[in-house]
């Protein structure tokens, strides 16, 4: 059996696919430079290489040494906040990493690709839900280099024998059930983590950026998309690659949407903890409402998200947070 080779498989969404690869009983070699993502979280049962996808001759090592049949690519960064004080950063890994990435396959003959592109490729949304022939106007530096991404797969895909799937995520959340990995950022921005680090000690309250909003409680609302669910997606779209699908572009979400309010609600039924919050100032370059149409990776990619109770996606990530309260660190599996 050929390999799948997962790059940023100690990641948060890469080290879950890695996991769901192996449970479905596929190979899977991961490489990772291990910049934000952690050797914990990389399942035993793959072969890890630690190293930079800005390194064509690692990369070509890996492809010399092991039978790949196609790419899961997650490697890059991804904090908005960063990306807009340290656009560079984004450039330089998110676009010159894939540049050689795709160089190298293209060199080994390695033709299908499955990547993590995000809803921020999108903007401020002129209609909701969102569909992916709907314009694309990011408002921040990771967006653009995730949208420079897709471009970049559809150029290499028109002039190369290589086909790519690019994966639009909502807002990616929860943990594997199995306790073992989960949601380990730092610094931590995205909202979930965060409202646990209240019931876990870490943080006295937790801020809600912005009440004002022209929503039903005035907080942002946003489409919450378990991990697993999405680790699945990646797994249907390499199938669908190598069923001879060809490129293609799919929203990843459950088209409900929460507020901010209603998930720290739901936090507080799961942890038994009142919580408290506090209404701030908005933060700069947030879009009021992003709720995904995903009927295209339904209807083509035979998706089906399973942990889609917003209780169930809290219940999970709490139960990662809860006996990991300082993530991967000190920590072994
Ligand atoms: N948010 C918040 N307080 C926080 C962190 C996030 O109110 O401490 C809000 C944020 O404004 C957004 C939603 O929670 O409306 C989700 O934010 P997150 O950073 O998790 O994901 P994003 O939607 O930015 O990808």
């Amino acid at each position: 059996m050929k390999s799948i080779l997962v790059l940023g498989g100690a990641g948060y969404i890469g080290s879950h696919t890695v996991y769901a690869l192996i449970e479905a009983g596929k190979k899977v070699v991961v490489i990772d430079n291990l910049e934000t993502g952690f050797k914990q979280a990389v399942h035993p049962d793959a072969t890890f290489y630690e190293g930079d996808i800005r390194n064509r001759s690692f990369l070509d090592e890996v492809f010399e040494r092991e039978e790949i049949e196609g790419v899961i690519h997650f490697a890059a960064n991804s904090q908005v906040g960063e990306s807009m004080t340290n656009p560079l950063k984004y450039y330089n890994n998110n676009l010159c990493g894939t540049e050689v990435l795709l160089e190298s396959m293209v060199a080994h003959g390695i033709n299908k690709i499955v990547f993590s592109s995000t809803a921020a490729t999108y903007g401020e949304p002129e209609s909701i839900p969102i569909l992916e022939s709907d314009p694309t106007h990011p408002t921040n530096c990771y967006g653009e280099t995730k949208l420079s991404m897709e471009k970049m797969m559809h150029w290499t895909s028109v002039a190369h024998d290589l086909r790519y799937v690019a994966l639009r995520y909502f807002n990616a959340c929860g943990a594997h059930p199995n306790g073992k990995i989960g949601e380990a950022h730092n610094p931590e921005t995205h909202l979930i983590p965060l409202i646990l680090q209240v019931p876990n000690e870490k943080r006295g309250h937790i801020s809600i950026f912005g009440g004002d909003y022209d929503t039903k409680d005035g907080t942002c609302v946003r489409d919450y998309i378990h991990v697993n669910d999405l680790a699945q997606a990646h797994i249907l779209a390499m199938e669908y690659l190598v069923n001879g699908g060809e490129s293609n572009t799919f929203n990843l979400g459950n088209g409900v949407g929460f507020t901010v309010k209603e998930v720290i609600e739901t936090a507080r039924k799961v942890t038994g903890h009142p919580i408290p919050a506090k209404v701030e100032p908005r933060r700069a370059g947030d879009p009021s409402t992003l709720i995904a149409s995903s009927d295209k990776a339904k209807e083509v990619l035979k998706w089906k998200p399973q942990m889609d109770s917003l209780e169930t996606i809290i219940e999970t990530a709490w139960k990662w947070h809860k006996n990991h309260p300082d993530g991967y660190d000190n920590r072994t599996m």
